[in-house]
């Protein structure tokens, strides 16, 4: 098992990175509740497990996870939080998560998960988090799956993007309950806030939000006007749009 790369982004704010395919984790070490974003795949839990041991918590001391959407690499190991801790998750994310929606969850791309999983509460934007030290607002952000969220901070103005903003603005696959319009709506929308950072699920977290969002949409819009030009290759959930030569 590989030691997981753990960053300390913010005072009590870890990043556990994902392996292969996973999404990132990252926790909050809140004043009163432990926070947990996106759980990573299934058979990732042990280096989760670890990467939580090495920031001073055990699996038990998570109080809440929320999940940035549906897709398997960022819910497989809620099953092992979702017994003592809050599960957290759009409401149309938590639709398709507590009907074992393995269609849209992608579950056919093969992480096993032998429980069902639940979704606790419901989130809808505007939905608050209030940690003490931190203030944690979610903010709907449909294009990459129609329950995707972002979760922003609104006093050090950092933004945890899940698979709707990555950093230099890589255009995520939109997946079944997605669309490029919502995904253009959302990007937008996000950009009328004062982002500072932003944590995605997978790959390099950002200084530079306002160039990332611009390319986010700069790509976006290059998808629908040049639809016919562009084919979607799958790796896993981390799908980029690559053009045709
Ligand atoms: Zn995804």
């Amino acid at each position: 098992m590989n030691a997981r790369k753990i960053s300390e982004l913010q005072n009590n704010i870890f990043m556990i990175a994902g392996h292969g395919s996973s999404s990132h984790s990252y926790v909050v070490k809140g004043d009163r509740l432990n926070l947990l974003i996106d759980s990573g795949l299934d058979g990732n839990f042990y280096s989760l497990q670890e990467g939580l041991l090495n920031i001073g918590l055990k699996v038990r001391d998570i109080n809440i996870v929320i999940n940035t959407h549906e897709h398997f690499d960022h819910i497989g190991a809620n099953r092992y939080f979702q017994e003592h801790a809050i599960i957290a998750a759009h409401r149309f994310a938590a639709t398709k998560i507590a009907m074992n929606d393995r269609y849209v969850t992608l579950y056919k791309s093969g992480d096993a998960n032998e429980l069902s999983l639940y979704v606790h509460v419901w989130l809808e934007s505007k939905s608050r988090f209030d940690l003490g030290n931190y203030t944690l607002d979610i903010i709907h952000t449909p294009g990459h799956t129609s329950g995707s969220i972002c979760i922003y901070e609104p006093i050090k103005k950092f933004l945890f993007t899940g698979d709707t903003l990555f950093a230099g603005g890589t255009l995520s696959y939109i997946a079944e309950s997605g669309s490029v319009g919502d995904y253009i709506n959302s990007i937008m929308s996000l950009n009328t806030r004062q982002i500072v950072e932003i944590y995605p699920g997978h790959g390099e977290i950002s200084a530079n939000p306002g160039e990332d969002i611009k390319a986010a949409l700069e790509n976006a819009r290059q998808f629908l006007n040049k639809n016919e030009e562009v084919t979607i290759t799958y790796e896993n959930d981390l799908n980029i749009i690559h053009k045709k030569n």
